[in-house]
């Protein structure tokens, strides 16, 4: 059995000091002062003056503290802790850090604190709490710059690594080693690669890779030698004595066995090499060579009886009883084994004890002592069973271990299968609801159109509609215009041209004629009037011409009408009176009110006899102006009442049997409204009449 050396490795302390030179340019002259406490306080530490150490560290805490200088108070915590650790003042450590982190919470010394608290808890014996605590370092170690970042990243692998080499978590243990390993590379830190190398080989060894674990401790070897690290370098030549010796390559075992241990005498002159002698004793033993063997476990034995080392005791025993029994010295043997049984069972550890028994039972045959050969034995194989259903019991739970893991992982992947699915439907509802939504807009912007051009369609509708009623008014409008002219005008006009003819013909006499030219002359008024009545209505009717309405002097325009009809007047011996004041003006479009008032005056010329009279006058109302044209004449019979303002309606003849065409009050009555004027009569028959038009006042 071999003493195989496994440190891990905790180099918080030398992390905390990477990051120094960067932030001292930075920072004022004082902190300076702060780091090279630190700096003085390591080596004293290092030197073994603890005390000092502990001044120092303290000075730089007091220091950074009045600078106000947090990251200086969190590295020489972070230092203080390291100490306690290495002092196996867990307790302290474990405090000190826990609050270090609640104090410091965003210092660039967080990981470090984690990584120093899983190490206390590795130390306590507590692998899964210090899993915990490394697993959460790696997430800090991002606040450090990048070369001292990969360091730690590397120390923090690096230890996981060894937990779980402890723990028999090989492939964990590989993999961790190896990441360790490539960080120390990026780091280029080659002092925690020789240790990083140092310890996979001695890994690769316990696994039994014999190859791996050499080629590893080559390589650390040869960095050690590098950097002239004796420690190193000794370190790696026992673990290679030791991998040599499990491969039977016991030449090289032995002769690096002898190296380490003159390297080991130099380092530490006063502690006497227990360990080595005692590795070198066993492959002594392996070779059979009996006697030397026998000496160095001796050696060894004695060196940790001295110190005390109850371990070292306990493999020294137990090999020396093999070393005994292999060669017959049964007693001997006897006497080793049942020390070695009486350290193994102080430490509890049943393996160590059953191997010693198994010896034990073998001597005791060997001496003949049967009895106690049977009571060993059967100790043994009551404990055997035990220890296989310790082992059982232990492979079961690691099994059962392994099946919580692959039921996790198992439920784990269902959940990532449900959530995949789930993420999918979502994303399928997602396209039915934009899709869907994209339908709704389309059916919304459909019928939007389909309303808007049915609105449209119904505009253009209404648009026709009017137009074709329009182009209806206008038609029959054009046909009345017709039919007035044919009837009103032509009949005038064809007895105009019958005069005309006897005039040509000179048929008639002088006295004739000039009788005839007056009648003509009036017949032609008449038809002027009618025809600037038809104009006017035409116009009205075909151009859709708007009315103005304009302040317009009604006495002037009264005026004008009476010239042009006194003489039709003069002739039939009626007199015409006017009553309107100068200066009245009424709104009104100046052409359609000269047409109203010749209308009614014509009239009242027509229907009234010689002798009668005809009065125009005014009357002021508040907003109004009211015209009225009073005749003496012949008067409007009731019935015809309701019909002298429909067009055409009613219609007689003159007193003198002058042509009426029944068309110019109706006329005057459409052109008066749209005036916003009132037109009405009042009439008694043989009488007379009264005709009232009443417009806004100007
Ligand atoms: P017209 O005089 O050409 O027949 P109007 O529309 O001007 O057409 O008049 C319609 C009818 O009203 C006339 O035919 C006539 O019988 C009657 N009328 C209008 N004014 C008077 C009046 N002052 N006195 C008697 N009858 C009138």
């Amino acid at each position: 059995m071999l003493l195989l050396i496994g440190f891990a490795l905790f180099c918080g302390a030398d992390n905390a000091l990477g990051v120094e030179k960067t932030l001292w340019n930075s920072l004022e002259g004082d902190t300076t002062q702060v780091h090279q406490f630190l700096e003085e306080g390591k080596q004293a530490y290092n030197s073994g003056d603890f005390e000092r150490a502990g001044r120092l560290i303290l000075r730089a805490d007091s220091l950074s503290e009045v600078l106000g200088y947090m990251e200086g108070r969190a590295r020489a915590t972070a230092y203080k802790a390291d100490m306690y650790i290495d002092q196996d003042k867990l307790d302290e450590a474990i405090e000190l850090l826990e609050n270090a982190i609640k104090l410091y919470p965003e210092s660039e010394q967080r990981a470090q604190y984690l990584n120093l608290l899983g190490t206390s808890f590795n130390n306590f014996s507590d692998p899964s709490k210090a899993i915990q605590y490394y697993t959460e370092a790696l997430n800090f170690t991002d606040r450090l710059r990048k070369k001292e970042r990969d360091r730690l990243h590397a120390a923090i692998l690096h230890n996981l690594a060894v937990i779980y080499q402890n723990l028999g978590e090989e492939k964990l243990a590989f993999e961790n080693f190896l990441s360790a390993i490539t960080y120390a590379e990026q780091a280029k830190d080659t002092s925690m690669l020789a240790i990083a190398y140092n310890n996979i080989g001695l890994a690769y060894n316990n696994s039994g890779d014999y190859e791996k674990s050499i080629y590893y401790l080559n390589r650390s070897l040869s960095l050690a030698e590098t950097l002239d690290s004796k420690l190193d370098i000794y370190r790696a030549h026992l673990n290679l004595a030791n991998t040599l010796s499990n491969m039977e390559r016991f030449q090289e075992a032995l002769h690096n066995y002898e190296i380490a241990e003159s390297i080991y005498k130099q380092l530490r002159p006063d502690s006497p090499p227990a360990i080595i002698l005692h590795n070198r004793g066993s492959t002594l033993a392996k070779m059979k060579r009996y006697a030397e063997a026998e000496t160095l476990l001796n050696e060894s034995l004695k060196m940790c009886e001295d110190l005390d080392i109850r371990e070292g005791m306990y493999y020294n025993h137990n090999i020396l009883g093999q070393v005994l029994l292999e060669q017959g010295r049964n007693e001997e043997a006897i006497f080793h084994l049942n020390q070695a049984i009486l350290l193994a069972k102080e430490s509890g550890n049943a393996q160590l004890i059953q191997s010693s028994r198994q010896a034990l039972y073998k001597s005791y045959a060997a001496a003949n002592k049967y009895k106690e050969a049977f009571s060993v034995l059967n100790t043994y194989k009551a404990f055997s069973d035990s220890l296989t259903n310790l082992e059982k019991e232990k492979e079961l739970a690691t099994i059962e271990n392994k099946l919580e893991l692959n039921r996790q992982s198992e439920i784990n992947r269902s959940l990532e299968i449900r959530q995949a699915q789930q993420e999918k439907q979502l994303q399928y509802q997602l396209i039915l609801i934009v899709a869907g939504a994209l339908v709704i807009l389309l059916v919304v912007v459909f019928l939007f159109m389909m309303r808007k051009s049915a609105r449209e369609k119904e505009e253009i509708l209404k648009q026709v509609r009017t137009q074709k009623e329009e182009l209806e008014q206008l038609n029959r409008s054009k046909d009345k215009l017709f039919a007035i002219i044919a009837h009103d005008l032509r009949s005038p006009m064809s007895s105009m041209q019958g005069v005309l003819h006897l005039i040509k013909d000179h048929v008639l006499s002088q006295k004739d004629m000039s009788k005839l030219i007056q009648e003509l002359e009036v017949s032609v008024q008449q038809n002027v009037d009618v025809m600037e009545d038809l104009l006017a209505w035409a116009k009205e009717q075909l151009s859709g011409v708007k009315m103005e309405k304009i302040p317009v002097n009604v006495q002037s325009v009264v005026g004008e009408v009476i010239s042009s009809q006194s003489f039709l007047a003069a002739k039939k011996g009626i007199s015409v009176s006017i009553e309107v004041p100068e200066s009245k003006e009424v709104l009104a479009d100046p052409n359609a009110l000269q047409l109203v008032i010749r209308n009614l005056i014509s009239n009242s010329i027509k229907y009234t006899k010689e002798g009668d009279e005809i009065k125009v006058s005014l009357s002021d109302l508040s907003s109004r102006t009211r015209l009225i044209i009073k005749d003496t004449g012949i008067g409007i019979p009731e019935e015809a009442a309701d019909k002298i303002f429909e067009s055409r309606s009613w219609t007689r003849e003159g007193t003198q049997r002058e042509k009426g065409s029944g068309f110019g009050l109706s006329l005057s009555k459409e052109f008066v409204e749209r005036m916003n004027g009132k037109i009405w009569f009042e009439s008694e028959v043989g009488k007379g009449s009264t005709f009232y038009v009443e417009l806004p006042k100007a």
